[in-house]
């Protein structure tokens, strides 16, 4: 008989996805029905062609399951040599669709009404509060996190968990308050068991997303973690190919740094971050202080 089951391997598995999410490592699934769209000599794209795309793609590649084993070294022959890395990813200018979509004297406040009670995807089932976003409507600096987790589900807040309390010390050791800085996510609704937001649900919240960073026309934004940076920049690389460099989002600079939920599991990446938020203060003019933050 198969041994049980362990009553928290679901949430241990959860915990694992979402640190491989928070270094970049995203779809572990296959979608055979790709497998269709792929002939022979197109069967493998080399992981280097997936992790450059700036696309992101619909299907993953797979391998043919009807066509046999490939040939490994006529593969390796046809595959495409080692290229220069390509460009930094840069958040696509709007469309001239986005442009005429975008909304004139919009406010927060009407943004937050549009959202209403709001049903447009299944991440409404579970939540408790819409956690819309919090801080200075005027700040020049804003965090776009993930989504909401069970504390900030409960207290309608964006980060007040433990994470949260890792971003205050940030803010603080960069010498602000929170009410210096505006904080929200890519979702608006807490996914259940914290997993990663998926696709449709990140289609159907983002453009509430990117009102508030239109209306808030921040001078820097900071994404914490993948899913905010990948989201931003219509990007599918991993985010340490680009962390602590400036890229530019519509009127702001955006830097993309590690999510603090990822330094509570890898403290080691500390100092990496602090790099990150000491540039963030000089393009502030804040004062930027050598060392670790006090
Ligand atoms: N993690 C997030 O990404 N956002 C929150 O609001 C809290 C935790």
């Amino acid at each position: 008989m198969p041994a049980p089951i362990p009553e928290n391997l679901h949430e241990k598995v959860a915990d694992r996805l979402a640190f491989y999410q928070d270094l970049g490592i995203a779809s572990f699934y296959r979608d055979r029905r790709a497998e269709a769209a792929f002939l022979p000599k197109q069967l493998v794209q080399t992981a280097e062609s997936v992790i450059h795309s700036t696309q992101i793609p619909h299907e993953e590649p797979t391998l043919s399951k009807t066509l046999g084993k490939p040939d490994l070294r006529k593969l390796a022959a046809s595959a495409p040599q080692k290229s220069a890395p390509l460009p930094l990813p840069a958040a696509p200018a709007p469309s001239l669709f986005d442009a005429a979509d975008k909304i004139t004297d919009d406010t927060l406040l009407r943004i937050r009404e549009d959202l209403g009670d709001c049903t447009r995807c299944k991440l409404h089932k579970h939540r408790h509060t819409i956690v819309f976003g919090d801080g200075n409507l005027k700040a020049e600096l804003v965090f776009v996190g993930e989504g909401p987790g069970a504390d900030e589900d409960a207290q309608g807040l964006p980060f007040v968990g433990r994470a949260g309390k890792l971003l205050t010390q940030m803010i603080e050791a960069m010498g602000l308050q929170r009410k210096d800085v505006y904080i929200c996510n890519v979702v608006k609704c807490r996914p259940p068991e914290n997993r990663t937001p998926e696709e449709d649900e990140v289609s159907t919240c983002s453009p509430f997303l990117l009102r508030q960073l239109d209306v808030i026309a921040p001078k820097v934004i900071v994404c914490l973690g993948a899913v905010a940076a990948k989201t931003l920049l219509k990007t599918n690389r991993g985010i340490s190919q680009f962390r602590g460099q400036w890229l530019d989002f519509r009127s702001s600079k955006l830097m993309a740094t590690y999510h603090p939920a990822y330094l509570l599991r890898n403290p080691n990446a500390k100092p990496e971050v602090w790099k990150d938020l000491q540039k963030v203060m000089a393009v502030l003019g804040l004062r930027v202080k050598k060392g670790k933050p006090a």
